[in-house]
């Protein structure tokens, strides 16, 4: 019965002896078990009224309200979490192979016979305890010594040690300390036949996993190698291997981590490390006053009721400005399977042990992560969605779940290919799919309050473009460029953000002056130093783009990317800016309808970019007819799968003067279309069938 968060009254009802078995029947390790004895000793002494009192109350009830050994069992069949990843999630098939990957990892070290060693100088006991050890299917070795057990473990690997204390020359003690030096994963389990309070104490200190009175009962012996051999090896099995998703939100990270979890049959839990401000949010606050509360770590297994959940841990990315204390080095000590066996949290004050849970983190920009930490994961970049893929997921996931989550499943309404299509042109701009669920959760409610009032005329509803629009209202969303005016001054630019890719424009524009740069729409250090540097190039080659070469003599420049309130940073603007530019100089309009993405060098070359996916989706979502690359990205291009580029042209660049008759007409202010797969002026435009 877990009595935390009852009111004060009741809290105060529970009695001394009840609070007393509750410690005895909670399972929890010996060293824990000693603290809240002596809580309790403490809580007898003082009065009920006090504050100390409801403060050590509440604290024992959480003590043994955690699951401290409670451990779901993995359910290890691959095929079976094949199928549940299959049927839940359409497409993604590289990042479900590298998730089965995983699994099978785990699942080979799970399933091989734990090796024994039993180490004890009688025979007889050394016979029996091997005996009992075969039977439950183990492999076991013997060593009547100390000095025989440590050449057996140098020769092969034990998952579980059980030795007895009194031997000669080298102790069971000692055993353990050379053990837990070289060997940390292997567990050792102490026997012996002098027990003593002092001795099991002692062994616990030194860090066995647990401590057995001769004469032992078979089931307790057992029981206990049982326990340390999935310990051993479910912690090997998550060692080294935090996965991260990193993608755009709405792609499908968190509904995978839950599948995982069904797949093992594990409870799932989720923390948002995206807010928080304060290491006591991760590790809890000291138990000094009537308020304290553990850590949201300890909080969601507390809720999972069992130690061994998949934990997500969201917008990994997003922590660390503005944060009190070091959060690199707090998010250490949870993932590292080095040190997450023994996590303290403040408000408990005694090791948790963490080595069991599977932590999953997300990132909507993996590299933002902080290094240490980042070393320490195995990134699964998502990337955005194709608009096939949308459709598929569309009609295949979200329009049953919204159709059951509505109430409409007597009378499933029929959406039609065109209606979903409408609705992802029309009414979303996004790399993964939430807008599109709400859009079609919006459709399915307003069907549903038609169907209450015109219950006996209505049979079966069919989603038509048409009713989108009566639904949703007018389009929200329209191809961006391809009906915009070309202009003088203007280039059309694609970036990478955290929700995927994105179009901007940026515009130049001169006036009189005196040789002032302005740069206006939120834009960070590296996007204005990317102006300065395109502004530099292109004076000091002003001659060669017919350019006066004292433009900026008297004429001051301002550059600016609209959407101001959206913050920019980032060195891939870098060519956009310098077409804008040249535009300007030489009175030449530039096409909108070519994108452009490329670093700028101040001699005029062009570096390669990330996140060349999510650019050539952006673009078409926003209807440009051609994009231009710089060379280097030549290989992320052919990785790319054919529906990512479909319906675009695109033109490899390795100078910023290729650029400039690919996108800015030949005369001066006047609109000319380009015929779009010229070789005059696109020299290395890769044609790619539609
Ligand atoms: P994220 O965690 O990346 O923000 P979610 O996992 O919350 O995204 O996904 C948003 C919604 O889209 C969920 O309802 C999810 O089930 C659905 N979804 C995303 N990707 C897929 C997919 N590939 N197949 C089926 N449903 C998907």
């Amino acid at each position: 019965m877990n009595i935390f968060k009852k009111s004060d009254e009741k809290l105060q009802t529970v009695t001394i002896d009840e609070l007393r078995k509750m410690i005895t029947s909670a399972n929890m390790p010996s060293h824990v078990q000693q603290i809240a004895n002596k809580e309790l000793e403490m809580l007898s002494k003082i009065s009920p009224t006090t504050a100390e009192y409801t403060i050590g109350l509440t604290y024992i009830d959480y003590l043994v309200s955690l699951p401290w050994n409670k451990r779901t069992e993995d359910n290890l069949d691959l095929d079976r979490a094949a199928r549940i990843l299959n049927e839940r999630h359409c497409g993604l098939d590289k990042i479900k192979e590298r998730i089965l990957e995983h699994l099978a990892v785990k699942i080979l070290i799970m399933k091989r016979k734990p090796r024994i060693l039993v180490v004890d100088d009688e025979e007889i006991a050394r016979r029996n305890l091997e005996h009992i050890l075969k039977k439950e299917g183990h492999l076991v070795i013997t060593a009547s010594s100390g000095v025989e057990a440590l050449e057996k473990m140098q020769a092969s690997v034990f998952d579980v040690v059980l030795t007895d204390i009194r031997m000669e020359r080298i102790n069971g003690f000692e055993l353990l300390e050379k053990t837990k030096d070289k060997y940390p994963d292997t567990r050792v389990i102490m026997i012996t036949g002098y027990a003593s309070m002092d001795s099991a104490i002692e062994s616990i200190k030194k860090g066995a996993f647990h401590y057995i009175a001769k004469p032992f009962k078979i089931d307790e012996v057992r029981s206990v190698v049982k326990q340390a051999i999935e310990k051993k090896l479910s912690t090997i099995s998550t060692k080294g291997s935090v996965l991260c998703f990193a993608g755009p939100p709405g792609i499908g990270k968190t509904s995978l981590g839950r599948s995982i979890a069904d797949a093992l049959g594990r409870k799932f839990a989720r923390i948002s490390l995206g807010g928080m401000k304060d290491e006591a949010e991760i590790r809890g606050h000291r138990r000094t006053y009537a308020g304290a509360m553990p850590g949201r770590i300890i909080e969601e297994i507390r809720r999972a009721q069992f130690a061994n959940p998949v934990l997500m841990l969201d917008e990994v990315d997003k922590i660390g400005q503005d944060f009190k204390g070091d959060s690199a080095s707090a998010l250490l000590e949870v993932l590292d399977p080095e040190q997450n066996h023994s996590f303290i949290d403040h408000y408990l004050d005694v090791t948790f042990d963490l080595s069991t849970v599977m932590f999953i983190v997300t990132a909507n920009i993996a590299d933002n992560i902080q290094e240490p930490l980042r070393d320490r994961m195995e990134v699964i970049e998502f990337s955005g969605y194709t608009e096939d893929e949308k459709m598929e997921i569309g009609l295949q996931h979200l329009v049953p779940k919204q159709i059951y989550e509505q109430g409409l499943s007597d009378h499933p309404p029929e959406f039609t290919i065109e209606a979903i299509s409408k609705i992802i042109q029309e009414y979303t701009r996004e790399a993964g799919i939430r807008n599109l669920e709400r859009q079609i959760a919006t459709v399915c409610r307003k069907i549903a309050r038609e169907f209450i009032h015109r219950k006996e005329t209505i049979h079966k509803i069919k989603v038509t473009p048409d009713l989108i629009e009566r639904f949703l209202g007018p389009r929200r969303y329209y191809f961006e460029v391809a009906d915009e005016k070309n202009s003088v001054g203007v280039t059309t630019g694609l970036v990478w953000t955290e929700v995927g890719g994105d179009i901007i424009f940026v515009e130049a524009a001169k006036m009189k002056g005196n040789k002032k740069l302005i740069l206006t729409g939120s834009l960070g250090n590296v996007m204005c130093e990317s102006a300065q540097a395109a502004l530099s190039y292109i004076r000091s080659n002003a001659a060669s783009f017919n350019i006066p070469e004292d433009f900026f003599e008297h004429q001051d420049i301002h550059i600016h990317v609209p959407a101001g309130a959206i913050p920019k940073d980032g060195p891939s603007a870098g060519a956009t800016i310098a077409i804008a530019l040249i535009s300007l100089l030489t009175g030449r309009p530039a096409r909108l309808d070519v994108a452009i993405t490329g670093e700028l060098t101040l001699s005029g070359r062009i570096l390669p970019v990330g996140g060349i996916k999510e650019k050539m989706l952006a673009a078409r979502r926003a209807g440009v007819k051609a994009v231009v690359l710089p060379l280097k990205n030549k290989m992320d291009l052919e990785n790319l799968p054919g529906d990512v580029k479909k319906g675009l042209e695109v033109c490899l660049v390795e100078r910023v003067d290729e650029i400039v008759n690919v996108v800015l007409s030949k005369n001066q202010s006047q609109v000319t279309q380009i015929k779009a797969g010229s070789k005059k002026y696109y020299p290395n435009m890769l044609q790619i069938e539609t």
